[in-house]
């Protein structure tokens, strides 16, 4: 991949640029004197680069902010994406169920195709079905697409796009699906683990961009866990980190079929809820979860926690206490004080927050001293889909997948040190005015 060093005007110049349009994409609506203060570049530098931004398409100017509606005359200063800028692809791939969409930089969904399978399916299949969902959203599509993003279950290879072998996924394994759909598409095309690219959607677009360092907890369709540590993913060797429903919680516990014994999701899997349920309904005949123990969902279970139904908060406790003990250790491990859960629940959920909650301050070592923040994601289940376009996003914003074609004038070098930058999520960056 192309990578700019910041050392010839060029390279700084990108680097400005793409630091501009990713304060946008994640902080719109920002004025020109934000983005100056947020990135340490002078007012004139940041007015010229957004003028060039705005000419090519990537932003737009909007609406006055709030506080500056009651200005009479002020022109509107707001920047945001733009409704015509480029845009992105991502994919999802799970047990059931594809789903492609099309989204701008601020990871806005434009567009959405999805396909529910509960048939036996191979890598033909798959490979088929997301360039059909996909071939559908293009057509008509008058935006440019710079990527594709694909977020899949696990294990997988990042680095070479590859999905390894997952645990009944049918018989796919060592699929290499960047290199089959980025030949299909002729797009740049990256892959990421579901519960890394959860923890990605939150911190480039979400929740996670507060906090320095967090826990992304996907609890749907089995247990994953992205970690995001001093700004940055991190995911491990090969992007397999986080596999957090694969840690044993008991030592004595049936073998797994990765190999270890008693992992968490051995114990914490709507199986176990159902037999909690079926096990306490006499004692609750009035619950609406007592009629039909083993068919209960998830759905109706979270649903009815958040009504009170004295059975299903008992199933969820039950499960909140199997997730608890993995995420105490990883939590004491890590030094965490902030956990973002992903999964579908209405409005009015609350349950699972707060006996995870409950249970990590009684627990986790440095508890009595900081609060823990316990928090649901604001994409609700779908921080999985949405990582599947930041990780494009990401690769557009680290320089690493060049978006801008550079003028002509841009090609003399020159040696200007490079200043630290204000601190940006996403990581530490620099710039210097050119
Ligand atoms: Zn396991």
């Amino acid at each position: 991949m192309k990578s700019f060093t910041g050392t010839s005007i060029k390279g700084l110049k990108n680097k400005n640029r793409t630091l501009i349009l990713k304060l946008v994409a994640t902080c719109s609506p920002i004025s020109r004197v934000e983005i100056a203060k947020e990135t340490g570049l002078t007012k004139m530098t940041v007015g010229n680069l957004v003028n060039e931004l705005i000419e090519r398409g990537f932003i737009a100017e909007c609406d006055t902010s709030p506080e500056t509606v009651s200005v009479p005359g002020r022109k509107p200063s707001m920047l945001q994406i733009s409704d015509h800028s480029p845009c992105i692809c991502g994919m999802l791939i799970k047990r059931g169920l594809c789903q492609v969409i099309l989204a701008d930089l601020s990871g806005t969904i434009i567009s959405q195709s999805e396909r529910k399978y509960q048939h036996s399916i191979d890598a033909a299949w798959l490979v088929d079905t997301l360039m059909e969902l996909f071939l559908n959203l293009k057509q008509g599509f008058t935006r440019e697409i710079l990527a594709i993003g694909i977020s899949s279950i696990g294990p997988l290879n990042s680095h070479t796009g590859t999905i390894l072998k997952p645990p009944f996924f049918y018989q796919i394994e060592n699929l290499p699906i960047t290199s089959i759909i980025s030949k299909k598409t002729g797009l740049p095309c990256f892959l990421i683990n579901d519960a890394n690219a959860g923890a990605l959607a939150e911190k480039l677009y979400g929740l996670g961009k507060k906090f320095h360092n967090f826990a992304y907890l996907h609890i749907m369709n089995g247990i994953g866990a992205g970690f995001v540590l001093d700004n940055k993913l991190f995911d491990g060797h090969r992007g397999q980190s986080g596999e957090i429903g694969h840690t044993s919680i008991n030592f004595s516990g049936p073998r797994c079929a990765c190999g270890n014994v008693g992992c968490l999701e051995l114990y914490a899997n709507l199986d176990q809820m159902q037999r909690r349920i079926r096990s306490m309904c006499s004692y609750f005949p009035g619950s609406s979860l007592s009629a039909a123990p083993e068919s209960v969902t998830w759905e109706a279970i979270i649903r009815e926690a958040g009504k009170r139904d004295p059975l299903a908060l008992a199933a969820l406790e039950e499960f909140c206490d199997y997730i608890s003990y993995a995420m105490i250790d990883a939590l004491n491990l890590l030094d965490l004080s902030t956990v973002i859960v992903g999964y579908d629940a209405p409005d009015n959920s609350w349950p699972v927050e707060r006996f995870l909650s409950d249970k990590l301050s009684n627990a986790v070592i440095a508890a009595p001293y900081r609060e823990l923040h316990i928090l649901h994601s604001c994409f609700n289940g779908n921080a999985p889909l949405i990582g599947a376009i930041a990780v494009a996003a990401e690769q557009i914003f680290s320089l690493n997948l060049p978006v801008f074609e550079p003028e002509q004038n841009e090609n003399e070098s020159c040696d200007l040190p490079e200043a630290e930058n204000a601190n940006l999520a996403g990581g530490s960056t620099y710039s210097q005015d050119v």
